[in-house]
């Protein structure tokens, strides 16, 4: 099926800056779900608020538009309650792990069937460019017009340490990558994390003097390595992409009728 025929056309022009990262996420996702055999009513998108967000907009899905930091608790009411759905979270760094912080490590404790889908812009968008927990420390925001104090999380090690059975990471430069990690954490059973390096140019590449969308993604080009990649022993530095947890353990159980199987034994 063309792409457009996954779009809701009348939504459009969307709403993201030229040189955003956020439709190749989209598009990403389209292609994943197309290649899964999935068909539209069968999928849920869920997402909070933030420029990220609203790709459940554009999306001819069954989709949910909700509150700050709270879709995946939506979105596990919506898999509790229809097992048989696959449901995606697209989310931006801001919204998964600063207010939704919460929400996210224990949809990953749970190990819900969920697909995160994080796109770590490093940066609140849609509010004006403030800095968020994923803001690198000495970096420039709105609210840290002198470089951030804090040290930004680490999202692969916080989903690990969280108890995510499936945790990737790759960047809007690698869209074939893109694809093929969406697509394997859709299929996982349990909660799914992909971090995606996206770019806001509008305001963390101008206000960190990196550049418009080209060359941001060509800093993510030449500042990323496969794991375990001869690039990566050379250059200790660069920031790992690849699949770093994949592990086949049973998902929450719920939905109508489900039992929870630990609940039951003691
Ligand atoms: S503000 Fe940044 S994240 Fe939001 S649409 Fe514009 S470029 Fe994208």
């Amino acid at each position: 099926m063309p792409v457009k025929d996954y779009l809701r056309l009348r939504f459009l022009p969307h709403i993201w800056c030229p040189g955003c990262g956020h439709g190749i996420v989209m598009s990403g996702m389209i292609r994943a779900i197309e290649q899964i055999g999935l068909q539209k009513n069968e999928v849920v998108a869920v997402s909070g608020i933030g420029c990220s967000s609203r790709i459940v907009g554009y999306l001819d899905f069954h989709t949910m538009h909700t509150l700050h930091g709270r879709a995946l608790a939506f979105a596990t009411g919506v898999k509790l309650g229809r097992p048989d759905l696959t449901v995606i979270v697209p989310m931006g760094d801001g919204d998964a792990l600063a207010i939704g912080g919460n929400h996210f490590i224990h949809a990953a404790r749970r190990n819900i069937d969920l697909t995160a889908i994080i796109m770590n812009n490093r940066i609140y968008g849609m509010t004006g460019g403030q800095g968020s927990p994923m803001t690198p420390q000495g970096m420039r925001s709105t609210t840290s017009p002198r470089g951030i104090a804090d040290p930004a999380f680490d999202i692969v090690e916080l989903a690990k340490g969280a108890g995510a059975s499936f945790v990737a990471r790759t960047t809007t430069y690698h869209a074939t990558e893109l694809t093929r990690m969406i697509e394997k954490a859709i299929r996982h059973r349990g909660f799914s994390v992909v971090e995606v390096l996206s770019q806001c140019p509008v305001y963390y590449g101008r206000q960190n003097r990196i550049g418009n969308g080209m060359e941001m993604m060509k800093g993510f080009r030449d500042d990323t390595a496969p794991i375990g990649s001869k690039k990566k022993e050379a250059r200790p530095d660069l920031i790992e992409r690849g699949i770093f947890v994949d592990e086949d353990r049973p998902p929450y159980p719920g939905g109508r009728g489900g039992t929870n199987e630990t609940t039951m034994q003691k």
